[in-house]
């Protein structure tokens, strides 16, 4: 699904990231781990053609990065679920709402307002919020959330896109402990119930042990680390 070869990677003309090789397949759960600064938000980043690919060869989804059409851009784009630590829902709407924002593809934000919503759409948008453990605050604001319930909105509203890839920017930073862990759990359970490949940048290791199958290290402007979490329990 995606593909990197001999990849540097920058802003301007300048590499953030060089040489990297990395081959990431349907359904695995990727941790991204290294230091602040390391270069994983620019990695991630770069998946939704966020970033200038300076040198080597880039796909996703089949899609050649160094050459893609603004048209294949937006098609990629809305195969991929993006979570951010900050969350990025519209807070004075709903929690229904924010979900159904993410059915709608190539739509302005603001047509939102006045598009009706097929009984489909919304039994869907039910069944993401169930499976993150929302659905009883369907009809409350978002502004009246905890930090890990709109997280897990969040990640209702990226499912609403039934996206190929889910990208994670450190999605628990933010959290206290206990909702953290509910976060990552919703995560395991996301990619075990649809198969959709999950790749998350986490600062605790401990997280990435314990959720993911698969652990990046990127450090040094480079991937210093790819292996399973399994090679990686038994080396230390
Ligand atoms: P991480 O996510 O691991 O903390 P980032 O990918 O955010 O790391 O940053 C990697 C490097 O890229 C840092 O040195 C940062 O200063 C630089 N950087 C990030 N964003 C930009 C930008 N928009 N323009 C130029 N340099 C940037
Ligand atoms: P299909 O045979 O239609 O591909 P799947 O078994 O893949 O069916 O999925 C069944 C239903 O689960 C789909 O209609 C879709 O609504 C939902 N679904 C599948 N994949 C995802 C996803 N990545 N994100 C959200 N919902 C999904």
């Amino acid at each position: 699904m995606i593909s990197l070869q001999s990849v540097n990677l920058g802003y301007s003309n300048i590499p953030i990231l060089k040489n990297l090789t990395l081959h990431v397949g349907k359904g695995e759960f990727l941790g991204v781990i290294g230091l602040s600064g390391a270069g994983k938000s620019t990695l991630l980043m770069s998946i939704i053609g966020n970033i200038r690919v300076l040198q080597g060869n880039y796909q996703v989804f089949g899609y050649d990065l160094s050459s893609i059409s603004k048209r294949e851009l937006r098609l990629l784009r809305s195969q991929i679920g993006f979570i951010f630590q900050g969350y990025n829902l519209v807070n004075r709407l709903s929690v229904l709402h924010n979900v159904m924002c993410g059915m709608l593809k190539d739509l302005p934000m603001g047509r939102s307002l006045i598009k009706l919503y097929s009984g489909e759409e919304l039994e869907k948008a039910h069944e993401y919020m169930q499976i993150v453990g929302i659905e009883q605050l369907a009809m409350k604001r978002c502004d009246e959330l905890s930090g890990g319930q709109r997280q897990r909105v969040a990640i209702a509203r990226a499912l609403a896109q039934e996206p190929k890839v889910l990208l994670a920017d450190e999605p628990v930073a933010a959290l206290d402990p206990k909702s953290a862990v509910q976060v990552m759990d919703v995560l395991r359970k996301v990619n075990e119930t649809y198969g959709v490949t999950i790749i998350s940048n986490l600062h605790h290791l401990d997280f990435a042990r314990e959720y993911c199958d698969r652990i990046v290290g990127v450090a040094s402007g480079s991937i210093s680390y790819d292996g399973s979490t399994h090679a990686l329990q038994g080396s230390t």
